[in-house]
């Protein structure tokens, strides 16, 4: 089906809502989105909730949410908002579509492909410890394969389909030729009865009515090709092209867990990653772009994406490169649209941030973008610009420089007042004030004025300079934060 270049691509997602959504779940879509992209084809999302006990709505909003959040918008699939699927194929949610599966497990029943197997679990771990005590691999062993009469009294325990004992050859487009050996396999479950099919089987049914080009997943599955393979096989269906993408690894090359780092995506959506940074991030698992960027768009991906690119080798899940393209993306990003991503955070940390109708409003702007270069997430701006939203706590003896002594840490202060006072309000930039201050730097030491100057505007030893935050703050607000340094160093002379 999918080895002429003319057919129109249809690539899906097809996770299921059986937990929080994995960041290797957002890989996965992101490179199925840009393969699809690319080739002008289909994205489609399938809800894989088979599982009913594991499986749970909320998981799926997370899903929708998560994917929207990310820009990897889906043609076909089950609609974000709650309204109808959208798309030709659906339903698109796997426990809406009992009765298709019914149909084609009653197909293999009837042809002899598929048959109840009554072996209970007791039957099959006695199975399994013979073939272990013979020197044998374990798996089932075909003991109700050629039943000619039920057994009396006893009903079926699951479906099992015949698996037959051949060398299952596919070409994966990044595994290359890739064949197994089904002769350990076994007859394997494909349902437990008619109306409760396993995913092995359900997902060849769905992959083939759904007409999927290109299988585009996670490497776990490849064991799973073969024996999909040959259910689509048995079924008549045809075999759509496969992409298993890398495993990612922890640092260490184990198998990323959440030992090493967050796996869930909304936890890096939490802490302050911008949806372009994650992409640029995920886009790199297993995959970089031929001239070696390490920081690009969407658009630059999909404009270089290639899958015969894609490593084999697993990918290294390193949270120091995540940090340092989100960190490249925050300044690249417009800062209307970064404080508006902003907002919430600074309601999360309690800060009061002038409002978009406030005359104040602009000095929001101007307070995250000198956080721009530093900060690696969102979470890390609202830290950083903390000081300027509330008058700065600090202890009276922080203003003292080395070993100036407080009245002459209160000279230069008062001196550096005056100054600010004698300064145009408009003319509260970065450039002039330096200029301003000089005189008094030069007489008392850079120092002993720009000291205390610091700590009066922001409150810590450490923090940008103090006339970049003069130039957020304005005239008024820095004369204030300064007035009130000199009178903590005048109430507190004598205590220390
Ligand atoms: N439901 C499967 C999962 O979440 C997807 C398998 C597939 O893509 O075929 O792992």
């Amino acid at each position: 089906m999918a080895e002429t270049s003319k057919e129109k691509v249809r690539v899906r997602i097809a996770p299921s809502p059986t937990g929080q959504m994995h960041i290797g779940t957002a890989r996965t879509a992101l490179f199925n989105w840009l393969f699809a992209r690319q080739q002008g084809g289909t994205f489609v999302l399938r809800i894989e909730d088979t599982d009913v006990e594991r499986s749970k709505k909320e998981y799926e909003t997370e899903l929708l949410q998560g994917l929207e959040w990310l820009g990897l918008t889906w043609d076909e699939g089950p609609d974000a908002n709650g309204g109808p699927d959208r798309g030709e194929f659906g339903p698109y949610r796997q426990s809406e579509r009992t009765a298709i599966y019914r149909k084609y497990i009653q197909q293999l029943l009837e042809k002899g492909e598929a048959y109840y197997c009554y072996c209970t679990k007791e039957d099959l771990e006695a199975q399994r410890q013979a073939l272990l005590a013979a020197g044998l691999p374990p798996r089932y062993n075909g003991h109700c394969r050629n039943l000619v009469e039920p057994p009396a009294g006893r009903n079926p325990e699951v479906i099992r389909f015949k698996v037959p004992e051949v060398k299952v050859e596919f070409k994966d487009l990044i595994h290359g030729k890739t064949s197994f050996d089904t002769a350990l396999f076994g007859d394997q479950v494909i349902a437990k009865d008619l109306d409760t099919p396993l995913y092995n089987f359900a997902v060849v049914v769905d992959d083939a009515l759904m007409e999927i080009t290109h299988v585009i997943r996670g490497e776990d599955h490849l064991s799973n090709t073969p024996k999909q393979i040959l259910m689509q096989r048995a079924l008549g269906f045809p075999t759509p092209q496969y992409a298993h993408l890398p495993l990612i690894l922890n640092p260490d090359r184990s198998k990323m867990s959440k030992r090493f780092a967050d796996v869930a995506l909304s936890s890096y959506r939490e802490r302050g990653y911008l949806p372009d940074g994650i992409v640029n991030f995920i886009g790199l698992l297993g995959w970089h772009p031929k001239d070696d960027h390490e920081v690009f768009t969407r658009e630059y991906a999909l404009e270089h994406f290639e899958m015969s690119r894609v490593q084999q080798a697993g990918a290294i899940f390193n949270e120091e490169k995540l940090d340092f393209v989100n960190r490249e993306h925050m300044k690249t990003t417009p800062i209307v649209e970064l404080v508006t991503l902003a907002v919430p955070f600074y309601e999360k940390a309690g800060i009061a941030i002038p409002s978009a109708t406030d005359a104040n409003y602009g000095m929001l702007a101007k307070a995250v973008a000198l956080q721009l270069g530093r900060a690696k997430t969102l979470a890390d701006v609202v830290e950083g610009s903390r000081l300027f939203f509330a008058m700065p706590e600090y202890e009276a003896k922080l203003l003292c420089w080395k070993e100036t002594s407080v009245n002459d840490t209160m000279d230069a202060l008062r001196g550096a007042l005056a100054v600010l006072e004698a300064h145009a309000a408009n003319k509260f930039e970065k450039e002039p004030l330096l200029e301003a201050l000089t005189p008094l730097t030069n007489e008392k030491g850079r120092g002993v004025v720009l000291w205390p100057l610091r700590v009066s505007l922001s409150g810590q030893a450490a923090s940008p300079d103090p006339m970049e935050i003069m130039e957020v703050l304005g005239k008024d607000e820095s004369i204030a934060r300064v007035s009130r340094a000199i009178e903590k160093l005048e109430g507190g002379r004598r205590l220390f």
